[in-house]
């Protein structure tokens, strides 16, 4: 064993998880990452080095008797501790214990990182309250690490599936100056002074002096560019960080979180509504086959059946109905939710999970709402009173895909902005859209943090992306 890290920084050792994944033992093999555990005995030590590119690490046994000729080695080992970072050079060999096929036997072990005495993740559970406090070291935990190789896999999975079915890929902007959905939940952008913004005459701040000469926000959904790129390229999706100022501290929703939209000409909201199950259907199988250490293991400790649960809902067609039909059954439910429900309110949080994990007790696409709920942008049916709109809720998480086929007739949308109480000047561009070649489109927006809370089970949003930003909190 060595202590000086000279050698440290060279070609890429091996990752654990390609090691683990060996066909069979032989040869040297060198790993570097952080030990999990160290136990030193009379005769051997083992070390269980993780590098974070799987959930197990891999057990390295150093024989004493192979460093009896370093004098400094007694006081080395006892450095080798939970959390520190080492270079290990070793034979791949066959473990004798139980639960891993391989171990190394080391040659060399260099004790790159040293850690303190007052280091945090100790091997024992911690509270996810507390690993939040940690925000720097918490991507070390064995759950936050998984979560870390399933959001990869996912995002991963999303690109193959719009890849397969010739979806381009559209690079949405992230400052922009629409306002989607009515102003209140959008994060301004500006190089103003604060403490001495320009005014006009009438004292209002004068935007016109701002940046990009008027007013400027972070995005809070990339549809309505993804709108015009989908009347050019037929079919493209974005999938970038969104962002709601919103002030709810709930468990499902971020400052800042991921969205995937796809947005696809001559497609309507049954097409939609197909291509979002499709889509949901497809990353849930590819990551049962790609990730089936770290699901199990949310499966153990986190959400008992979870397993089972995804695998249904792989095999299984969603249900659908209609938001009328589905609040006739929440009436008849017999439940007293804490929002009365009554044809044209929005369903909250509690009447989705009813719906899908109790009353149909698998994945639910609802279609067709109240216009007065949705935004002015979506199809309006014959009936004038609802839309064609879907939202896809899922057991324990509730809506996690919400989407529409877009009005693509231009004195409805046009009436329909008016009745919003929305001046479609700044929107000429979209009502121009629909009068040079427009044709029925349709898409959806799915949050990838719900996507990330259903497939491993974790309760809190703040859990499934690695730095949350939420009302108050900011950290990095
Ligand atoms: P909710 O009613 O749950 O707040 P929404 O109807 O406002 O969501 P949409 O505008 O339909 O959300 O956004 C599309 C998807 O983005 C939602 O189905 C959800 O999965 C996700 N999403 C929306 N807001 C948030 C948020 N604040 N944090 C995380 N994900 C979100
Ligand atoms: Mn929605």
């Amino acid at each position: 064993m060595t202590a000086s890290g000279a050698d440290a920084a060279g070609p890429l050792a091996t990752r654990v998880a390609t090691l683990r994944a060996r066909e069979a033992a032989g040869g040297r093999v060198r790993v570097q990452g952080w030990l999990k555990t160290a136990r030193h005995g009379k005769e051997v030590s083992f070390l269980d080095v993780s590098d974070g590119s799987s959930l197990a690490g891999l057990q390295v046994v150093v024989a004493r008797e192979r460093e009896s000729a370093n004098p400094e080695f007694q006081t080395e080992l006892q450095a080798l501790r939970t959390g520190c970072a080492v270079d290990v050079v070793g034979e791949l060999v066959e473990s004798p214990a139980a639960g891993q096929r391989f171990e190394i036997h080391a040659e060399r072990v260099t004790l790159i990182g040293p850690v303190g005495d007052d280091y945090p993740l100790q091997k024992k559970r911690h509270s996810f309250e507390y690993l939040r406090t940690l925000g720097h070291l918490r991507l070390r935990s064995n759950t936050l690490g998984a979560v870390l190789r399933v959001r990869d896999a996912a995002a991963r999975a999303i690109r193959r599936f719009f890849e397969e079915r010739d979806f381009l890929e559209l690079h949405a902007p992230v400052v922009t100056t629409l306002d989607a959905e009515g102003a209140g939940s959008q994060f301004r952008v500006t190089t103003l002074d604060p403490a001495a913004p320009p005014r006009a005459a009438d004292g209002a701040v004068d935007w016109s002096q701002d940046f990009f000469g008027k007013p400027a926000y972070l995005s809070v959904s990339g549809q309505l560019e993804a709108e015009i790129a989908a009347l050019a390229a037929s079919r493209v999706y974005t999938f970038g960080p969104t962002f709601r100022a919103e002030n709810s501290n709930t468990s499902r929703h971020l400052a800042e979180f991921w969205m995937v939209e796809p947005e696809a000409a001559f497609l309507d909201l049954e097409g939609d509504a197909t291509l979002a199950e499709d889509f949901i259907r497809q990353v849930v199988r590819e990551l049962l086959e790609r990730c089936p250490e770290d699901l199990a293991f949310f499966d153990e400790r986190i959400e008992k059946g979870l397993l089972a649960a995804l695998a249904h809902v792989a095999e299984t067609p969603f249900e659908r109905m209609t938001y009328t039909d589905a609040v006739a059954r929440l009436e008849q439910s017999g439940r007293s939710f804490e929002f009365p429900v009554t044809w044209g309110v929005d369903l909250q949080s509690e009447h989705e999970r009813w719906l899908s994990e109790e009353h149909v007790r698998r994945p639910l696409i609802v279609t067709d709402y109240p216009r007065d709920v949705k935004a002015f942008y979506m199809y309006l049916n014959d009936d004038e009173r609802t839309v064609r709109a879907m939202d896809v809720l899922v057991p324990r998480v509730g809506e996690i895909v919400g989407g529409s086929q877009r009005e693509h007739r231009a004195d409805r949308l046009e009436r329909r902005m008016r009745d919003a109480g929305l001046d479609p000047a700044p929107y000429g561009w979209y009502l121009e859209l629909r009068r040079h070649g427009g044709v029925p489109h349709a898409g959806f927006g799915l949050g990838f943090e719900r996507l990330i809370q259903f497939v491993t089970g974790m309760a809190n949003i703040r859990d499934v992306i690695p730095f949350p930003r939420t009302p108050g909190s900011a950290e990095f």
